[in-house]
């Protein structure tokens, strides 16, 4: 069997399994807590039977074509998916062979190292630097197949320097992948790298501010022929009819609702960040839609917050930053929901 692709490999995979119980004010996994655009509810509640009977658009053309104007590109750049967990999982097959080396910063999206797996890949993590930033040097002598960076990273909300960047880009010779979940929150974005290379692809979903992570829709730009490639990988039938619609009129019609909706967001992201210095607690610079707050026992204070109704996402020994809280960004009524509760807790 191939180096890295064996059953017992398979095996070690441990299911992803963060703590999705229901709360009453859910701020653990950074969707859009104000909901989706109108444009995009009157898609899905206008929706024909044979959307529904029938089956979907093989590629998703449609997805395609409105990715590629509200992006500014051509629809040969573009490639979709169920989620971008679909798109990273189906790049990481599509430029990996079994025994390549995938690597990626540490810490940051925790379905890097499984989809590596799942595809028999071997994974390479690449501490942040002190400044979260990613550590070029860390790349470059990785010699991975396939570079993973996320900008803004999750969880450390910090968007990495477009010259770091530039830096991996030029000095690797792997594909590399820049996860952009976060893009629409961030005051810059690597859309400019596609000139670079042909070997850079970017990543990017409707989960969050778009508000659609329950219909699963995500995508990737990059070269045409890279764009194939992960598009061969993918396979057909990816998006449902009905998710196909919605993410259609929510990348065109109900463009000003996001903008609109990410504005509220960064306020609100600032406006949170100062109160918890206020009650003694010092987030990590963010530009995207949620906070990393350092804590002394994640774990406890999850636990708590839980007990009064708050769901938070918990990270504990976190390289350079140790236990943390990442707490989602919404509308203000429960981001004092959330602050109170933790004023109980730091009495
Ligand atoms: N990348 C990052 C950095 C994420 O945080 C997430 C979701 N938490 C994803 C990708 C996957 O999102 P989705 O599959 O919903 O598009």
């Amino acid at each position: 069997m191939t180096p890295g692709l064996t059953r017992e490999s398979y095996r070690a995979i441990s299911l992803y399994a963060p703590n999705r119980a229901p709360a009453k004010i859910d701020l653990s996994d950074n969707t859009n807590l104000w909901g989706i655009p109108p444009e995009a509810m009157r898609a899905i509640s206008d929706t024909a039977l044979c959307t529904v009977t029938r089956y979907p658009s093989l590629y998703a053309d449609g997805v395609k074509e409105a990715v590629a104007d509200y992006l500014h590109v051509s629809p040969e750049m573009v490639v979709t998916g169920c989620g971008s967990d679909d798109v990273l999982d189906s790049a990481i097959r599509a430029f990996g062979e079994p025994g390549d080396l995938v690597a990626y910063p540490d810490p940051s999206f925790a379905m890097i190292p499984i989809f590596a797996k799942m595809n028999g890949l071997r994974e390479i993590s690449v501490p942040l630097t002190a400044s979260g930033d990613a550590d070029a040097a860390g790349y470059i002598s990785a010699r991975a197949r396939i570079n993973y960076l996320c900008t803004p990273n999750n969880p450390t909300g910090t968007s990495f320097l477009s010259a770091t960047i530039e830096q991996i880009v030029e000095n690797t010779e792997g594909v590399i992948i820049i996860d952009e979940a976060y893009a629409e929150f961030a005051a810059q974005n690597c859309l400019q790298l596609l000139k670079l290379s042909p070997r850079v692809v970017i990543t990017r979903t409707l989960s969050k501010a778009f508000g659609l992570a329950g219909l699963r829709i995500g995508y990737a730009v990059g070269d045409p022929l890279m764009v194939a490639e992960i598009e061969k990988s993918r396979g057909p039938y990816k998006i449902s009819g009905v998710a196909q619609r919605a993410a259609v009129a929510a990348l065109t019609d109900g463009v000003s609702w996001v903008d609109e909706h990410v504005r509220m967001t960064v306020a609100n992201r600032e406006r949170l960040a100062v109160c918890l210095r206020s009650i003694g607690l010092e987030s990590l610079p963010s530009d995207s839609n949620f906070l990393l707050v350092p804590v002394t026992d994640a774990n406890g204070w999850d636990r708590q917050l839980r007990n009064m109704g708050i769901a938070v996402r918990p990270f504990t020994s976190l390289p350079r930053i140790g236990d943390a809280l990442r707490i989602s960004i919404g509308p203000w009524s429960m981001m004092e929901r959330c602050l109170e509760a933790l004023r109980e807790i730091c009495k």
